[in-house]
């Protein structure tokens, strides 16, 4: 099938009057400066699909839910205690319907592939499903269902703190040891459609201890590794009074991190760990919706894309699905800080929102371990913009994505994900039967 659109963003730039012929869930080839033919489906504007790097699937279910003062200190550890109360009910049906809509939301919102940051492994009280893998097989039966990409990272999870401390009651679901968490990887990889990607998700330096992860890395054969670190305050200082080195300068020194690692927030670091992120290859991993809600603190992105340092951004705890405000997020968070504007544009590119775009585009391709941009042979993941959204009137090239990532409400019109179209009129296909299941589940979860 031929799409046909007034410009796209290419991977060597932007072009007019593209023409896009899609095979085999891929961009066969593409033509630019030409007339549509009969029979071409026509759009306005063409970016490549967004990579979602990190998501906690299941807990969209919960968004809303902890926005009213719980005590006095209220701050990730009070979110975290209701978090564990609500997956003390989750089961594999409530997981699947839960991740379905949170993955056409993320479709709708112009992101296709997501990271799915995956540790509901077995039933809440510990005990396993008969299939050690049945959750794995829900996370992807739920992306094959919205027509999503997934690169599944299974999590590691097996101690409550830093120094090897047991964990507690509600991380039982959560807990395996290496030889079972290899099983349970090679068993989830057979589960997922034919572009899925599995790699490994050590949880952190609080739930790893050093040997395990060393024991862990060759389970990933290769494939990503993605980490959650130096999120809060808290941590950073336990992971001092445990090693006398912040978390993420003991991640550097101590584990063989290149590109195939993404850090999943890095929020609190110092210059010597931003400049060692960089010049290791690894992807900061940032979460800036989830980040602000659960008043986590700002990543130095400045300092860091400086240094040639890679990004993606992830919804995370997806208590919004909302590709466009993440870029928003990220930059306005520096404009606050700095008292300065267009903080994150580049020398080559000035424009904010773009430059954002192409840098989380790039590198949550990286993250993912996928190749990411519309060009010849790569995966035909496509994003198209709304023609009537008034927001882009008379823009044309780059002023497109900075009036998508700062302006528009309604912004995306059509996604392609494998060449198949999910999205229509901003609206994903199987929305209704997907939001039905979803509302049934919720209906058991929280009666
Ligand atoms: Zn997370």
């Amino acid at each position: 099938m031929d799409l046909w659109f007034e410009s796209a963003l290419l991977e060597d730039g932007w072009a007019d009057r593209v023409r896009l012929r899609l095979a085999g869930g891929r961009v066969e080839a593409i033509e630019a400066g030409v007339d549509p033919a009969a029979g071409d489906e026509r759009h306005f504007v063409a970016l490549p699909g967004l990579p979602n790097l990190h998501s906690h699937a299941f807990q969209r279910a919960m968004a809303g839910l902890t926005e009213a003062r719980g005590r006095a200190d209220d701050d990730f550890w009070s979110w975290r205690e209701l978090m564990y109360r609500f997956v003390g009910r989750i089961g594999p049906e409530e997981c699947e319907a839960v991740a379905a809509l949170a993955y056409a939301e993320m479709l709708e919102a112009g992101f296709t592939r997501v990271g799915e940051f995956h540790y509901l492994h077995h039933a809440p009280d510990g005990s396993r499903y008969d299939d050690v893998a049945e959750m794995s097989g829900r996370i992807a039966a739920a992306a094959e269902t919205a027509g999503i990409g997934l690169t599944l990272l299974p999590v590691f999870y097996a101690h409550g703190g830093f120094g090897g401390q047991p964990a507690g009651k509600a991380q039982a679901g959560f807990l395996n040891d290496v030889d079972g968490f290899a099983e349970l990887v090679e068993r989830a990889s057979v589960k997922l459609a034919k572009d899925g990607v599995i790699g490994i998700a050590p949880h952190s330096l609080r739930a790893v201890t050093p040997e395990a992860l060393r024991e862990l890395l060759p389970v990933a054969e290769g494939g990503p590794v993605h980490i959650h670190i130096a999120e809060q305050v808290k941590e950073v200082a336990d992971c001092l009074a445990w090693s006398g080195r912040r978390p993420v300068r003991w991640l550097l020194d101590e584990m063989p991190v290149d590109a195939r690692w993404t850090l999943v927030h890095a929020t609190h670091v110092e210059p010597d760990e931003v400049a060692g992120i960089a010049a290791s290859g690894a992807v900061a991993g940032l979460c800036p919706i989830t980040e602000a809600n659960l008043g986590d603190g700002l990543f130095p992105a400045a300092e860091f894309m400086a240094q040639g340092g890679m990004i993606g951004v992830g919804s995370d705890s997806n208590v919004r699905i909302d590709a466009a405000e993440e870029l928003r997020l990220l930059e306005y968070g520096q404009r606050l800080t700095r008292r300065a504007r267009n903080v994150l544009a580049g020398e080559e590119r000035p424009a904010t929102g773009a430059r954002l775009f192409e840098a989380a585009v790039k590198g949550g391709g990286r993250s993912l371990g996928v190749e990411t941009g519309l060009a010849a042979g790569r995966p035909a993941d496509i994003v198209s913009l709304d023609r009537d959204e008034p927001a882009f009137a008379e823009r044309g090239g780059d002023a497109l994505i900075d009036s998508w990532v700062f302006v528009s409400h309604r912004a995306v019109d059509c996604v392609w994900r494998g060449g198949v179209k999910q999205v229509a009129g901003g609206r994903h296909r199987q929305r209704d039967t997907i939001e039905a299941r979803y509302r049934t589940a919720l209906a058991r979860l929280l009666a």
